[in-house]
């Protein structure tokens, strides 16, 4: 099989250009380096069945060729990362809206399958944990600005399943939880990487907000499992699918199991939101998902559990300051 994977030289991407590779599959990137990274790849580079151009999916004539020798486009080039959205919300929209718009019209000429990547933001600040695909989404008002990255993944969703309604466009959405692990950078805000690396150098560790806020963190190679199952699964056609895992923890808790693993002495501060992003910041209070429709359809389990998670991300900071 022939995998275009748009954003292959993201934290996500990288690794399942790894999987693809592993299987014996043939890989093709496009990835214009706006937050991937070419040292992601670099390792992958030569390797028979691999090969990569630096460009944006934004290139019509360019996308359209490899869409055309491609078997399955994974499309999980985009604006990510709460800091960069709430700092550059029309670069967020406009690459968000308009990438994806690329990929499918391009993709529904060929009637290739079509993963587009979409995520657990578009939940919002809905309670009803955990979070099935069908439930009622609860967005913020349109004046802040975090509620942006939710508003162009769903209009994704949208249009992805409006090219499988109206085209017969073979389209799988997936909805991915807080996923983490090695190479993921802390430069766009994620907690993880940002805590570990704090805890490392010594510096104080950020809780923003009063630290009471949960997440539900999924190892990138158990998203990489899923991703594969799916597309292996002619029956996901056409569907939505959360990939995640369901063990919940305090941002607090986190905090302290970082400094604890890693034998930090920093010291966890507390930080407002609005010092943290912007004035009036909303952040959702819990996020857990319900993997039952992907456990069901493909027998999906999460494998790795958070201390082990952070283990690898740990060994990964260390090995990469040594270097
Ligand atoms: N967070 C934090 N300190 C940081 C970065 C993030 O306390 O240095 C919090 C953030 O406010 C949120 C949670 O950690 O409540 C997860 O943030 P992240 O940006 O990783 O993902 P999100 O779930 O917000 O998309």
């Amino acid at each position: 099989m022939r995998v275009l994977i748009t954003g292959g030289a993201g934290f996500v991407g990288s690794h399942l250009c790894e999987r693809f590779l592993e299987r014996g599959d043939e890989v093709f990137v496009v990835d214009n380096l706006s937050t991937g990274s070419i040292d992601n790849i670099a390792h992958l580079k030569g390797r028979p069945g691999f090969d990569y151009i630096i460009d944006s999916v934004e290139n019509e004539q360019l996308l359209a060729e490899h869409i055309d020798r491609a078997d399955v486009v994974v499309h999980l080039a985009a604006a990510v990362g709460v800091k960069l959205i709430v700092e550059q919300p029309v670069h967020t929209i406009e690459t968000n809206v308009h990438g994806t718009e690329v990929v499918l019209r391009i993709a529904s000429k060929k009637k290739k399958l079509v993963v587009i990547a979409s995520t657990s933001e578009v939940y919002g600040k809905s309670t009803t944990v955990p979070f099935s695909e069908d439930a009622d989404l609860v967005l913020g008002p349109s004046s802040k600005h975090r509620w942006a990255y939710a508003c162009s993944k769903l209009i994704d969703e949208f249009l992805a399943l409006a090219y499988w309604k109206e085209r017969k466009l073979p389209v799988i959405v997936v909805r991915l939880f807080n996923t983490v692990g090695p190479r993921q950078t802390g430069q766009y805000g994620m907690v993880i990487p940002n805590f570990v690396r704090q805890a490392l150098a010594g510096e104080p560790i950020t809780v923003f907000g009063d630290g009471t806020q949960s997440r539900s963190f999924t190892y990138v190679g158990d998203v990489v499992n899923a991703l594969v199952a799916l597309i292996d699964e002619p029956r996901a056609v056409g569907r939505v699918f959360n990939i995640g895992n369901g063990y919940e923890i305090s941002i607090n808790d986190l905090a302290e199991k970082i400094k604890v693993m890693t034998g930090s002495r920093s010291e966890i501060v507390r930080i407002p939101y609005d010092q943290a992003y912007e004035s009036g910041f909303e952040d959702m209070p819990r996020r857990v998902p319900d993997i039952a429709r992907i456990q069901a359809l493909t027998g999906y389990k999460p494998t790795v559990e958070l201390d082990e998670i952070l283990e690898r991300v740990i060994a990964h900071f260390a090995s990469s300051q040594i270097k």
